[in-house]
């Protein structure tokens, strides 16, 4: 799917409003649906509008300015993506299986471990950003990663498979400063069939350089 300049436009939640309670309450999923993820969306267009304009007038002073702004709110929109449809209802949860599972084992010797490592990843964000498992298709590993904001900052081509938002407006309503709750809990509604959608489309990509 491709976009013309500053056509982006907000996805509806692939389940309702307050399809996660009791983990995620529905005032929190309205307002960071409908109104966080709504914000980047416009962010991204008028950062792409700007720049659109800046080309028409051959004027790229603001260049760096423009490129933050467009990873800034671009990052936020792509990544709200990712992390709606890796939740699903309680009621549908399936524990981790399938081909992520096998790789989750063999990555980090066992899930356990990697549940671990993750909790402290998305524990250990200064400030508002995200935690987050990332295929890396050069070395063909998993990796986890803490980022800040919304940017990541290791390993450029790391392709998401499953994140944790924890800005505050994700939890505060609910868990106020309790950050480490509010991940705990998180683990009771990923969609691990969407985890494993999500890296069976990594693998299909292919690195520009061989065995790095
Ligand atoms: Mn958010």
């Amino acid at each position: 799917m491709s976009h013309h300049a500053g056509e982006h436009s907000l996805p509806e939640l692939p389940y309702a409003y307050d399809a996660l309670e009791p983990y995620i309450d529905e005032q929190t999923m309205r307002l960071h649906h409908d109104k966080h993820h709504q914000g980047y969306v416009d962010g991204l267009n008028s950062a792409e509008e700007k720049l659109q304009k800046a080309r028409n007038e051959g004027n790229f002073d603001d260049i760096r300015s423009l490129e933050r702004l467009i990873a800034f709110h671009g990052g936020g929109h792509f990544n709200h993506c990712v992390f709606w449809n890796n939740l699903t209802p309680q009621e549908d949860y399936e524990d981790p299986h399938g081909d992520i599972l096998t790789k989750i084992e063999h990555d980090f010797e066992s899930y356990d471990n990697f549940k671990a490592q993750f909790t402290a990843a998305a524990s250990s964000v200064e400030g508002s950003g995200w935690g987050m498992l990332v295929y890396e298709p050069g070395g063909d590993h998993l990796q986890t990663i803490a980022v800040e904001n919304h940017q990541r900052e290791l390993f450029a081509s790391a392709i998401p498979l499953l994140v944790i938002d924890v800005w505050e407006h994700a939890y505060y309503l609910k868990y106020q400063n309790r950050r480490g709750e509010y991940v705990d809990n998180f683990w009771n509604i990923v969609d691990w069939e969407n985890v494993n959608h999500n890296f069976e489309k990594a693998q299909s990509y292919e690195f520009p350089v061989e065995g790095v």
